[in-house]
């Protein structure tokens, strides 16, 4: 027996198994950027497959000091004692951008470690989003197979991270602070059209009544937006991480949703939908970094950009010629 090579067959004998320590292993080979690694992830991916798919995904953002370790923490707790298992990824863009990750490391979620019915795996680093969003998905469908039935995906509110995210869940929350009373200042629109509930954290001492404040203000301007395709009118709730409040109210909205998504069927159209998504996107990189690592093309792009600089030739000649150079070898 070669000692080196990797055993797909135990990893994935050890993944049915609800093996963690095989889980972790399998998620380091999706982590993995060695070409023979590549391959042999894929096809421990394909024999997982069948047995992905029934977990309950759940996307998570808000700014760095929200309290997103902390609601993970108390959401996870409660999840558990309701005997679900929960695992927990993140995608974090600041990870591939320079060295420090905003999500921070392992100490964080201490309780939830220490459950044999939790999962936590830190942010993949990579050279670009599209990358770290693969491998998470990739690891999601591994995460099933082991059995976990809720899957928790944390991201910071950092360049596209919560777009990646929103397209890999069934439910997207995102955790909010109450403010000074302008609390739609400086929030990406977009975001709020992707909140299936916005949380307002914190509610507690002192800050409670301005909660309740932000609650409304939040709740009126979703209620300004058009009606979803899923006809899910997104919820403000408050809760209190820390102190464990309010915890039970965000689970029973998320539970109804998911009751009232698999009803009408978007439930299962969306996750064809971001299937097909996610295809696309691969495509779209790939061609993209194919394009930019072909060594032909590295040596004339910048003479190219030189000639469109100096007005020798335009950027659309200059586009062309480096796309042929690109497609004739
Ligand atoms: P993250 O960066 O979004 O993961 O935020 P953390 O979960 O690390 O929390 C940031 C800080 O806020 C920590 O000091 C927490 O103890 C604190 N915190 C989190 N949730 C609450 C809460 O519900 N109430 C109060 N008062 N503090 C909280």
């Amino acid at each position: 027996k070669q000692r080196k090579s990797v055993d797909i067959k135990a990893l994935f004998d050890g993944i049915i198994a609800k093996n963690t320590t095989s889980l972790s292993q399998a998620i380091t080979l999706i982590e993995s950027n060695q070409q023979n690694h590549n391959e042999k992830a894929q096809q421990l991916i394909e024999k997982c497959l069948p047995y992905a798919n029934k977990s309950v995904r759940i996307g998570i953002t808000g700014v760095p000091g929200v309290g997103k370790s902390t609601f993970i923490e108390a959401l996870g707790e409660l999840l558990i004692n309701l005997g679900k298992k929960v695992a927990v990824l993140a995608i974090d863009p600041s990870s591939t951008i320079s060295k420090g990750s905003i999500l921070g490391d392992k100490t964080r979620m201490e309780q939830l470690v220490r459950s044999k019915n939790a999962y936590i795996r830190p942010s993949p680093a990579g050279t670009s989003l599209g990358g770290v969003a693969q491998k998470t998905r990739e690891s999601v469908v591994l995460c099933e197979a082991a059995g976990f039935d809720i899957i928790i995906i944390e991201t910071v509110g950092v360049g596209q991270s919560e777009t990646a995210v929103h397209s890999m869940v069934d439910f997207f929350l995102l955790l909010k602070l109450a403010g000074a009373g302008d609390e739609l200042q400086g929030i990406k629109r977009g975001i709020i059209e992707m909140a299936d509930s916005i949380v307002i954290n914190k509610a507690d001492g002192d800050n409670k009544l301005r909660a309740k404040e932000a609650k409304n203000q939040f709740q009126k301007a979703l209620h300004l937006l058009p009606i979803n395709q899923n006809k899910w009118q997104p919820q403000v709730l408050t809760c209190s991480a820390i102190q464990k409040e309010g915890i039970d109210e965000v689970w029973t909205l998320i539970a109804k949703y998911i009751d009232m998504t698999q009803q009408n069927g978007y439930f299962y159209a969306n996750r064809q939908h971001q299937n097909k998504y996610w295809l696309l996107q691969t495509i779209e990189e790939q061609l993209k970094k194919r394009f930019f690592e072909h060594p032909k093309v590295k040596k004339e792009l910048p003479v190219q950009i030189e000639d469109v600089l100096q007005h020798k030739t335009t950027p659309f000649a200059a586009a062309r010629y480096l796309l042929e150079l690109n497609d004739n070898s």
